[in-house]
């Protein structure tokens, strides 16, 4: 149960030492300006006031984070997951890959959470440039779908969360679930689709199925996909 987890009752409350060491010293008792850069362990300060940007929820064993990080060297990057021995695996990933490959995979990081729940508790309103739902449980049954990650209600959550021009990325293997996602987008007033053009050269779209288990797994059996890519825009003004 969620008794199990600490969260944080504000995201300035998220503890960045303990995700991100190489931007944020973990000892808080050093004030900021007294980080100096002759200390080669250290960040000059300014980089300290850094936030998440990138959320990837129900991250899964986290290949997207891993493809993400190098894609985008200098963006904090988190992914959220309910899963204890998942979060887990995923922590212990990240950190073998920093320290097989210094200086790199700095950048990304794991908690475990229920994102239905305590979304804003991490992020700041118009904190992250992308979220990311890629195969998320589908919650077949018609009772159960006010369980799904994408809900009319969860998308005021994240369109709070997300910066006017940030994305969504969704895919899943589940076509009734993907027809979902789209019209739940289509339908909130504070997204609207990108464009083809845009779908075509955003290397991000790419890595929804080539970089996560899910979809790797999806891929083998020849399994089709949905995607649905939504930017989030400002409320449009009416007279
Ligand atoms: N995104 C990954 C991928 O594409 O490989 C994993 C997909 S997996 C089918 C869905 C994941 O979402 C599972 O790891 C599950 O534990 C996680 N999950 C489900 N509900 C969640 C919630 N409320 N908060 C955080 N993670 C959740």
């Amino acid at each position: 149960s969620d008794s199990h987890f600490p969260v944080p009752i504000a995201p300035s409350q998220v503890d960045y030492s303990i995700h991100y060491p190489y931007y944020y010293h973990p000892d808080t008792t050093i004030d900021d300006n007294e980080v100096t850069s002759n200390d080669s362990t250290l960040i000059p300060c300014k980089t300290r006031s850094k936030k998440i940007q990138f959320a990837d929820i129900g991250c899964g064993f986290g290949g997207l984070l891993i493809s993400l990080s190098t894609l985008f060297p200098e963006t904090l990057m988190i992914g959220m997951e309910i899963r204890d021995k998942v979060t887990e695996y995923v922590k212990e990933r990240i950190l073998a890959l920093r320290e097989a490959n210094p200086g790199q995979y700095q950048n990304a990081s794991v908690v475990r959470t229920n994102s239905m729940k305590y979304i804003p508790n991490y992020f700041e309103k118009g904190q992250l440039s992308k979220m990311f739902f890629l195969f998320p449980d589908p919650h077949f049954k018609e009772k159960n779908h006010r369980r799904r990650v994408i809900s009319p209600h969860l998308l005021d959550e994240y369109a709070y969360t997300l910066e006017v021009g940030g994305i969504i990325y969704t895919i899943t293997d589940v076509e009734e679930l993907g027809e979902w996602m789209k019209d739940c987008l289509e339908d909130h007033p504070l997204f609207e689709a990108i464009s083809e053009e845009e779908f075509a050269t955003d290397p991000v779209v790419k890595l929804l199925s080539s970089a996560t288990e899910e979809g790797q797994k999806v891929a083998r059996n020849g399994g089709q996909t949905f995607t649905a890519v939504y930017r989030r825009i400002s409320p449009i003004e009416t007279e």
